[in-house]
């Protein structure tokens, strides 16, 4: 059988051509004016690491500002939350991604315009790093989040090295206000070897899976960064990453995403979905213009949007027995489906119903598929007060989903 996925993407990419050369090409890199305005392709990598891909799969494009929230996530494992809070804020700019964006104490206001992503490239690797150190790990840091090795384009590093002076000017200024920890030519130079890195649609939808699913690369199996940066970067994208369009994308879209002047856009739905897309044209803030069409389309088709609630867990409970009077069949609790909040919290109301008459209770979690840290300490609570209580309490639980 042919995947009905990637018959949908293509039908999404046909769709999104409509409208044919809207948008314009970046000029400011007189390298990225160079490639075929018309290449197009769209990539989608899932959970367990299956990549559907469709239109110019191979078409290799620099990487851009879409390198900025794996440079984030980098700096965060390496340094801490505080230690780049120091340098680098996270309050959205609602301005371009060349601005001076800055906060009253001089710190940028978030990593992902360029001059917060200049600063956090250089809070990569430990404090005495080298400025070819902090690089090079970067490199190897978002190869790692690919899940291959990544090179760089060395024709776009010296174009857009060769036309730096602005990002160049943001880097001094954040180095008069004491954030920058490197030299500022060094840190533009490394910064800007980030945004030439190759990749394909493919490579973003990995990238942002990766992100997705708390830090492990899911085709690769490593794990790139802990799971709490990537709520963090997570976060920072959702707010900020689209730039001054972040309020409209969060709206229409609602996919923690970053663009970049490529042309390229990637999102990532938390344990749901990475997306890679490609389409060169920009539209006036600076992205893909049928990126952007194609990631709403997906989003209102795939219902993807992160604000849209879950369904609700109304089926936490598989059923409840009642104890026979010859003590042949025990009291008994069964439970189904995933243990979070909402669900534990279902469950312990049906443990509160539980008589106190010292009689056995059967917690039964034959069909409970798996339970995060809360709705395990709460399950265990619950067995807890049960025993308090003087009930003798067997749990079956033969997925292990109590056990740490
Ligand atoms: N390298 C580019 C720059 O610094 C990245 C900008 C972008 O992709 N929006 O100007």
């Amino acid at each position: 059988m042919r995947s009905p996925v990637s018959d949908y993407l293509e039908e999404v990419r046909g769709s999104c051509m409509d409208g044919g050369d809207e948008g314009q090409l970046a000029s400011y890199i007189p390298e990225l004016a160079a490639v075929d305005p018309d290449r197009f392709a769209i990539a989608l990598c899932t959970v367990d690491g299956t990549v559907y891909a469709v239109g110019d799969v191979e078409q290799r494009f620099t990487i851009q500002s879409m390198s900025k929230p794996f440079a984030y996530a980098l700096a965060l494992a390496d340094r801490g939350l505080a230690g780049v809070l120091e340098h680098v804020g996270v309050e959205p700019s609602g301005d371009a991604f060349n601005e001076i964006s800055m906060e009253d104490d001089g710190r940028p206001r978030n990593p992902m315009v360029n001059i917060g992503a200049i600063t956090t490239h250089a809070l990569v690797g430990p404090p005495e790093a080298t400025a070819e150190q902090s690089t090079a790990r970067v490199i190897q840091g978002l190869s790692a989040f690919a899940g291959r090795q990544l090179e760089v384009d060395e024709q776009v590093f010296a174009s857009e090295r060769e036309t730096a002076d602005r990002n160049m000017a943001l880097a001094y200024l954040v180095r008069a206000q004491g954030k920058l920890e490197d030299d500022p030519r060094d840190a533009v130079d490394g910064y800007t070897r980030q945004c030439s890195l190759q990749v394909d649609v493919r490579d973003l939808a990995v990238m942002a899976m990766t992100l997705a699913s708390s830090g492990r690369n899911p085709v690769t199996g490593e794990q790139v960064v802990p799971a709490w940066v990537c709520r963090q970067v997570l976060s920072v994208m959702a707010t900020c990453g689209m730039y001054d369009a972040a309020g409209d994308w969060m709206s229409n879209v609602g996919i923690p995403a970053k663009s970049g002047v490529s042309g390229g856009v990637l999102g990532a739905l938390p344990g749901q979905v990475g997306i890679g897309v490609f389409s060169p044209r920009l539209d006036e803030f600076g992205n893909s213009v049928r990126a952007v069409r194609a990631c709403e389309r997906l989003s209102n088709d795939m219902g993807l949007h992160l604000m849209q609630a879950p369904e609700i867990a109304s089926t936490v409970l598989h059923g409840v027995v009642e104890p026979d009077d010859d003590g042949d069949q025990l009291r008994e609790v069964r439970l189904q489906g995933t243990m979070h909040f909402a669900a534990a919290e279902v469950a312990l109301r049906q443990l509160e119903q539980v008589p106190e008459d010292a009689a056995p209770v059967v917690l039964d979690l034959t069909r409970v598929s798996s339970a995060n840290d809360v709705g395990r300490r709460m399950l265990r609570e619950g067995v807890r007060r049960l025993q308090l209580d003087g009930h003798q309490v067997r749990v079956d639980d033969p997925n292990g989903v109590l056990d740490d």
